[in-house]
């Protein structure tokens, strides 16, 4: 019996044994078409330089903690982070996963008026739609009414618009900017509605990952709440730990929208897997009010500026950089928008093929006419997952996300070193997938 408690308890789950490129091979010598860990792997699973960095630093130093000292990795992640970075982000605070980072960013928003002296400043406002990670704070400010509803007399009170979401919900005849400008302008609306003096901050995903599968904002749309939240002082906290970290064919996906926000939260890709890490970058503005204020960010985990895991880090970013990887997963993630139309365009139960980079989508429809979702008692996605861990492949579909009308998605992540032979077997693999369910 395994003593192990896993997500799903019924389930009995292979056990990983070896990686090699895209593949993960399992310990009777399986192996399965790694394209969806959770957007996590972007260099494969078995990077030469980074296990290599890993390997180095634990063997010269493991662990300081970051009250006491700082670290060689983690100095030169950051200067490295901030070099790409969009805008002013000028500092990063290290944390272990996503959820750490976009807590610690609801934490910094709130701590960062207090020390400006504007502590009515108390709401965030997120949207429907999204989710930003499973610690109470974080799955406060996510918009997933599955993920939310067991815990919701926990959860802190935050306030949800709309999400860009142009496939469900642009009505007939309106153009794709006006929708975009439409649903932005959402904002606005609950800003004024709270009272513009007590809003402290709008989270949003650039590209909708674990909720909606891949669902990017229509042009226009980023730029009009960037304008919103400086009109009204409202911080924008950008949460890009499913979508950033070259996902998208940029390093950050909101290079892609032409604007920076005031916090970004990064994980999954920024460890490839290699290490649990991620980060919450900020701008020199909100860390000098701290450093001018009380001079200490009340926040804070023993294993923040882990040295093996930032050393890890910063061999991936190394990585991405120095080998244009974000660019090859745009060109890669063309070539496979193309193939999934090609395979899947026409298909009865397909509604939408979508995405940015390596970041692609698939919304199953029971009737592509009308856009009806399938009835969630069938539980599609499930099975398909299950069915494509059968072929060998693994992707990442998601049901049961549905507030009142969303149904089942497939996300595909594949990792940037993903070639062309490997995109025509994980079509073959879905497809069989896919047929064999519906
Ligand atoms: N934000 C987003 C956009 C995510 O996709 C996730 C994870 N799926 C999280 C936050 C939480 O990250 P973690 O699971 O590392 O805590």
């Amino acid at each position: 019996m395994s003593h192990v408690f896993p997500r799903h308890t019924k389930s009995d789950l292979p056990v990983a044994a070896g990686g090699d490129g895209c593949y993960l091979i399992d310990a009777d010598g399986r192996r399965y078409l790694d394209c969806g860990d959770a957007a996590v792997s972007c260099l494969g699973h078995s990077n030469p330089a980074v296990i290599r960095a890993v390997q180095r630093q634990v063997e010269q130093i493991a662990f300081a903690h970051t009250g006491f000292m700082t670290s060689e990795p983690a100095e030169a992640l950051a200067d490295l982070l901030v070099a790409h970075a969009p805008g002013d982000l000028d500092r990063v605070y290290f944390v272990s996963g996503g959820s750490e980072a976009t807590e610690a960013a609801i934490k910094l928003a709130r701590q960062y008026y207090l020390e400006i002296g504007q502590p009515e400043r108390r709401h965030v406002i997120a949207r429907r739609q999204s989710y930003h990670g499973n610690t109470l704070g974080a799955l406060s400010a996510g918009g997933n009414a599955w993920r939310r509803a067991q815990f919701a007399p926990m959860l802190i009170e935050m306030t949800h618009i709309a999400p860009c979401y142009e496939y469900a919900e642009k009505t007939k005849g309106e153009s794709s900017f006006d929708y975009g400008q439409r649903v932005a302008n959402e904002l606005e609306a609950e800003i004024l509605r709270l009272g513009p003096d007590s809003v402290m901050a709008f989270m949003a995903e650039p590209v909708v990952g674990a909720t909606l599968g891949a669902v990017p904002a229509v042009e226009g749309y980023f730029t009009r709440i960037r304008e919103i939240c400086d009109q009204y002082g409202v911080l924008l906290i950008l949460d890009e730990v499913m979508c950033g970290m070259g996902r998208t064919g940029r390093l950050f996906a909101c290079d892609h929208d032409g604007i920076a926000p005031d916090i970004l939260c990064i994980a999954k890709g920024l460890g490839a897997g290699y290490q649990p890490i991620g980060a919450m970058l900020c701008t020199d503005q909100i860390f000098e009010a701290i450093r001018d204020g009380s001079g200490f960010f009340q926040h804070g985990h023993t294993y923040i500026g882990h040295p093996v895991a930032t050393a890890a880090a910063l061999a991936v970013v190394r990585e991405l950089t120095e080998r244009d990887l974000p660019e090859r997963a745009g060109v890669m993630g063309q070539k496979l928008q193309s193939a999934l139309e090609d395979a899947f365009g026409q298909h009865p139960n397909v509604g939408d093929i979508r995405g940015k980079g390596l970041f692609r989508g698939i919304e199953l429809v029971a009737d592509r006419e009308t856009k009806t979702p399938f009835d969630p008692s069938r539980g599609v996605a499930g099975k398909i997952k299950k069915a494509a861990m059968a072929e060998g492949l693994i992707c990442y579909p998601m049901s049961g996300t549905r507030d009142g009308r969303l149904g089942d998605h497939i996300l595909l992540a594949p990792p940037f070193i993903i070639e062309d032979a490997q995109i025509d077997e994980l079509i073959t693999r879905l497809s069989k997938a896919i047929t064999s369910v519906i």
